[in-house]
């Protein structure tokens, strides 16, 4: 059997450990257009502050790669020819396939103004992004960061280590609005002004100016004009859906899978933030744009490629990540529905989050230690941890296993409830049912 798997990134690495898993014999031939190969994106964000020196973003060894023996060609794919099972690559002729992933990820939005393709103006998609961004932050000097999410937020922090003054714009009235409430938002945006982030809010950007191709201001609907140095930009993600476009597989906002992770012809797999995945528990197919379910659609293609029938069930989507240097975990469906700041889906997002659920809010918490949690009619639905995360691991078992939380249910919506410790005693309780 000929496995070829396109983009070096988690998804697809994940599929070769599963093929490997299953079929010794098989050739596997690995195509990938990133020059640092396969690395961990969510460590971009540490690697901008300088807490991550580059060396320790990539998480597997030159053995790993030798026991999985497959071969990787560095390069970029220009074509599927479907019906005779090849690709045109990229100065690099042909390659046959008997089975195919397309594990080619997402790309940053581009910002569609006057200027935008000066000298300066960033993305943060790739490791060769993060060092351009690194190369040309210099201390006491100025840049603008548009976007709401994760990726802007953890850019501007690393503009800010760096020495950087930072202004930050934002669409809406607040920061991430379709999966922080309005106090979570709020502690967030405090915390930038602490370090001396200038934040604008329901700001346009009409242009961006620059002088011998290089930004020199940011122009605003406002009439008000930034003075800055850099430009950097995450105003969401798009899948890199046109080679499976042109080859005529069929796509709606990502390649549409089933829930073995085949696309519309049964030879060809995708997987990770370029699929949009049927799940067979709510009947829809939807995107997200997480390391963890990139990982776990990777490997259930490859089982699948290798010609295991193995169904990709998604699991409560889950993110810990840093907000404004404060820890904080989202579980299950939290959201508010549609951000006015983000064109569809961010870096580090579950289109499962912006889902209006049906639940009540129980909250608790002050400034930096905060929970939410929706409460559904019998179940928890979602949760949000700000600050300690004592709670993160038994909310995340209690949510994604669907525990009976009719118990509890009335104590959690009681005011002035302190719903860690109800949380607490539960799991205390109940822990070893799911463990
Ligand atoms: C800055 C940043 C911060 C993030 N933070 C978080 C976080 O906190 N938590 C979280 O869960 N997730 C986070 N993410 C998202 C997470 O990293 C992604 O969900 C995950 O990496 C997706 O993996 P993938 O394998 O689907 O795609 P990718 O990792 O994007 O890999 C796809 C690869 O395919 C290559 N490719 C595309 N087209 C071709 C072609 N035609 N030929 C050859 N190669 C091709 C691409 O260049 C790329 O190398 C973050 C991402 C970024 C960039």
């Amino acid at each position: 059997m000929k496995y070829v798997i396109i983009g070096s990134g988690v998804a697809g690495i994940a599929a070769i450990e599963a093929i490997r898993s299953v079929d010794g014999a098989g050739t596997i031939t690995l195509v990938g257009d990133d020059p640092h190969g396969f690395y961990s994106r969510p460590g971009l964000a540490y690697y901008l502050t300088g807490e991550l020196p580059d060396g320790a973003l990539f998480p597997k060894r030159r053995e790993d790669y030798q026991r999985l023996h497959f071969q990787s060609l560095k390069g970029r794919v220009k074509r599927i020819i479907r019906n005779r099972c090849q690709l045109e690559l990229d100065e690099m002729g042909t390659l046959g396939y008997d089975k195919l992933l397309l594990a080619l990820g997402a790309c940053s939005t581009p910002l569609e103004i006057p200027g935008s393709r000066l000298e300066g103006v960033l993305k943060l998609d790739h490791l060769s992004d993060a060092k351009h961004i690194i190369r040309l932050a210099k201390k006491g000097k100025t840049a603008v960061v548009i976007g709401g999410g994760i990726t802007a937020l953890e850019i501007v922090e690393g503009l800010v280590s760096r020495g950087m003054k930072v202004y930050y714009l934002l669409r809406g009235d607040r920061y991430w609005s379709n999966v922080l409430d309005e106090h979570e938002s709020h502690i967030v945006e405090q915390r930038l002004e602490q370090e001396g982030v200038i934040l604008h809010f329901y700001a346009e950007v009409a242009e961006i100016k620059g002088r011998n191709r290089r930004v020199i201001a940011v122009c605003l609907n406002d009439g008000n004009i930034l003075k800055c140095d850099l430009v950097a930009y995450a105003i969401g993600v798009s899948p890199r859906t046109k080679l499976a476009d042109v080859a005529g597989l069929e796509i709606d906002r990502g390649i549409l899978v089933n829930e073995y992770l085949q696309t519309s012809d049964p030879n060809i797999f995708a997987a990770g933030d370029v699929a949009q995945v049927y799940d067979p528990s709510t009947k829809s197919s939807v995107l997200d744009s997480l390391w963890s379910p990139a990982r776990e659609q990777g490997f259930a293609a490859g089982l699948n490629m290798a010609g295991q029938r193995k169904p990709y069930l998604k699991s409560v989507p889950f993110n810990v990540t840093r907000l404004a240097g404060l820890t904080t975990t989202i579980i299950g469906v939290v959201g508010r529905g549609r951000d006015e700041d983000l064109v569809g889906i961010a870096r580090g997002d579950s289109e499962t989050w912006r889902q209006l659920p049906d639940a009540i809010v129980a909250q608790d918490g002050f400034e930096v230690n905060r929970l939410r949690l929706l409460v559904g009619e019998k179940t928890l639905l979602g949760a949000v941890v700000m600050g300690d995360q004592t709670m993160s691991f038994p909310l995340e078992k209690i949510i994604s296993n669907n525990m009976d939380i009719t118990s509890i249910r009335d104590h959690l919506l009681t005011p002035n409830t302190n719903i860690a410790d109800v949380i607490a005693g539960f799991w205390t309780k109940t822990a070893e049912r799911v463990m």
